[in-house]
């Protein structure tokens, strides 16, 4: 039987729309139709590279991984969901028994099966087999749209809430206004953050940042022709001190510093802003190997961490803090599309504008055969 088109990256550049068989599903699993599915950096990269690190598209593979959809079969152990129940998609299905998924870090399970990770296939399609404990029903107040995007905001939970332990009246800085920081802005004013500074190049994302969640916003200066990169995110540092009246210590401090850009200067700047024994979180993918300022972090006893999707608890406090109306997951979604566009959300999300001419945060494609005004 074959009912389940399917957006297919077949190689570099090179994609389709290809009939699959509907998926058959075991007992501990379930048949999700999907309703919306969000466009992100990694389904983007895979499109232009083929390949992020070691993951390597060497066969075609659906994409999509930040999904929302109606439960349309269960198996016979699934007890937390039944047919009909909208749910959102934790899209990682993690063996159970390595160390890492028993000591509470699934995150880390080295044999991960990741919905558009070569080699698995993603969740563009009408319909996509998953664990029934990694679907999680959405409360009525909640869209498939805000299902969807659960996904990236739970990449921010993970690292403001889970790995830095971020507290009420604490302080935060964002590095990059893409659609993960501007969540973790999000998440760390939904915790009781006395302060959000988001930093970006790009004048536009800080407006949008500044509306959104963040209490203030940091354009950095141009580097000087003559400037080596340490030297410049030392002086990137200090102007950023001097303007926002940041201190080392005490109340004017940073507490966290959330690195959602990648770029090599934030991350050196970054180190430089947080306070002694502040918190520094490594989100963005950028570059492989960068130079940092490491007696700044030893004499400042930072912490400094690394944090990689999400976790125990991270989709269930991300439901919880939309749900709340702590967490307004709606000016986000900026570019909708029919299934039969998908390849025009990639084109949107890629050039960071839409064929409208405004700038792309979040595209979302819907299923086949659903609305994109239906949200
Ligand atoms: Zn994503
Ligand atoms: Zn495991």
């Amino acid at each position: 039987m074959s009912n389940n088109p399917s957006f297919v990256l077949k190689k570099v550049e090179d994609v389709v729309f290809e009939e699959r068989p509907i998926p058959e599903i075991f007992d501990d699993e379930v048949l999700v139709e999907v309703k919306k599915t969000g466009i992100c950096g990694s389904d983007v990269h895979y499109l232009v590279h083929g390949r992020i690190g070691d993951f390597v598209v060497n066969n075609p593979m659906v994409l999509g991984h930040e999904s929302a959809g109606i439960v349309s079969k269960v198996g016979k152990k699934v007890k937390n969901v039944k047919v009909g129940d909208r749910v959102a998609m934790e899209p990682g299905a993690t063996c159970r028994i390595c160390d890492d998924c028993k000591r509470g870090r699934y995150e880390l399970c080295p044999d991960m099966v990741f919905a558009a990770t070569p080699p698995y296939d993603g969740t563009l399609a009408r319909y996509y087999r998953i664990p029934g404990d990694l679907c999680y029903k959405l409360p009525d107040n909640l869209s498939f749209e805000d299902g969807a995007m659960i996904e990236p905001l739970s990449v921010a939970i993970h690292s403001v809430a889970n790995i830095s332990g971020f507290r009420a009246n604490q302080t935060a800085v964002v590095f990059g206004a893409g659609p993960v920081g501007l969540l973790c802005m999000a998440v760390a004013r939904a915790l009781g953050a006395s302060r959000v500074i988001a930093v970006d190049i790009v004048p536009s994302r800080l407006e949008f940042a500044q509306k959104y969640a963040a209490t203030e916003t940091y354009l950095p200066p141009k580097p000087e022709p003559n400037e080596s990169q340490n030297e410049y995110s030392e002086r990137n540092a200090k102007l950023m001190k001097e303007q926002l009246g940041i201190e080392e210590r005490g109340q004017k401090a940073i507490d966290l510093v959330v690195e959602a850009s990648g770029a090599a200067v934030s991350i050196q700047t970054g180190i430089n802003i947080a306070r002694t024994g502040g918190t520094f979180v490594q989100l963005g993918m950028g570059s492989p190997q960068v130079t940092i300022p490491i007696t700044t972090l030893l004499v400042k006893e930072l912490n400094f961490k690394g944090s990689f999707r999400y976790g125990p608890g991270d989709y269930a406090l991300a439901i919880a803090l939309v749900a709340q109306g702590k967490i307004d997951l709606k000016p986000l979604v900026t570019h909708r599309f029919k299934f039969d566009d998908a390849i025009d959300a990639f084109k949107a999300t890629r050039e960071g504008k839409g064929a409208d001419g405004n700038p792309v945060i979040k595209a979302i494609i819907s299923g086949p055969d659903v609305n994109p005004l239906e949200h």
